[in-house]
């Protein structure tokens, strides 16, 4: 029977071999979530509903969270007509050598006849899409030789950014006379267009020239980068995954897991941002792990 690993553990794997076990072997959880994890996760929970179809899971969900997906609904209506739903965060696995990887993707569609993988990004501030793909686009890489595997007709992945904040509604300056900062303001075409039709202002010269602005520029608050798959980037992915699920194949055979002590200019890899850092910590040191142990909780095993 091929080990089964999934994709999010070998990550954790890769980042830090003891981390993969206190995470993995251990089965602790950090006890508080951040937030922010949290808000984009009710973000992909509700998109995993629109594109299932189901209404239920908007019942709970924050007016803010239902807004924002009104207006992803609106601007997509036409364009997601042809998409064709394949999978919604279904779990799908890929034979990489002797093992089995296990990864989730958050939507895969078929468009005029190509399987596209499609990543729900949401995010403060769309990025600029003259730069869509970087090495941190490894994952999507590896996801597409996965997809391959099933659909060979896979064309590459969509990357479907979703603003989290929502834009700014006009108000007017306080003698009543025009629309405050109106240069400046952080909106959309529809919410300036309504407020100034509301109040009577659309023939305003200042307010056309920035509804054609708005109109003209790209969407700041949704935007859908198309970016193609590249055969030789995808083999690329995938033996480097080769060789990394035998590290850690062979790290689980030796119970043996070293600590990867990253500076800090390791970005999110570092000690420093690792949530096991207190127990790691105290491994080390000798100190007393019990003490430390009320920052997790322990998953069940399954
Ligand atoms: S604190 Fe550093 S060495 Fe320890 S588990 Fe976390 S990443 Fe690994």
């Amino acid at each position: 029977m091929p080990r089964r690993y999934s994709h999010s553990a070998l990550k954790v794997a890769q980042r830090c071999l003891r981390q993969w076990s206190y995470k993995y072997v251990e089965r602790l959880d950090p006890a508080e979530r951040p937030k922010y994890l949290k808000r984009g996760s009710d973000l992909h929970e509700l998109l995993a509903g629109l594109y299932e179809g189901y209404a239920e899971v908007f019942n709970d969900a924050t007016d803010e969270n239902v807004e924002l997906l009104r207006r992803y609904a609106a601007k997509w209506a036409e364009e997601d007509d042809d998409w064709e739903v394949l999978h919604v965060e279904e779990e799908m696995e890929m034979d990489i050598g002797p093992y089995k990887l296990v990864f989730i993707c958050d939507l895969i569609v078929r468009i005029n006849g190509e399987v596209w993988i499609v990543d729900h990004k949401t995010v403060a501030n769309i990025p600029d899409e003259s730069d869509p793909y970087n090495m941190s686009d490894f994952q999507h890489l590896l996801y597409l030789a996965g997809v391959q595997q099933k659909y060979p007709e896979v064309r590459g992945f969509i990357f479907n950014y979703i603003r989290t904040k929502a834009p700014t509604q006009p108000t007017l300056v306080k003698a009543g006379s025009r629309i405050a900062d109106l240069r400046r303001i952080d909106t959309d075409y529809d919410s300036l267009r309504s407020f100034a039709t509301r109040e009577g202002m659309l023939n305003d010269p200042a307010v056309q020239d920035k509804l054609t602005i708005l109109k003209l520029t790209p969407d700041k608050f949704f935007q859908r980068h198309y970016i193609m798959a590249n055969e030789k980037a995808m083999l690329s992915a995938y033996d480097d995954t080769r060789a990394a699920l035998d590290v850690l194949a062979e790290a689980e055979l030796m119970a043996t897991y070293p600590r990867h002590v990253l500076g800090g200019y390791a970005g999110s890899a570092a000690c420093g941002n690792c949530s096991y850092q207190s127990i790691c910590f105290a491994d080390m040191t000798g100190l007393n792990r019990e003490m430390v142990l009320h920052d997790y909780t322990e998953r069940e095993k399954r």
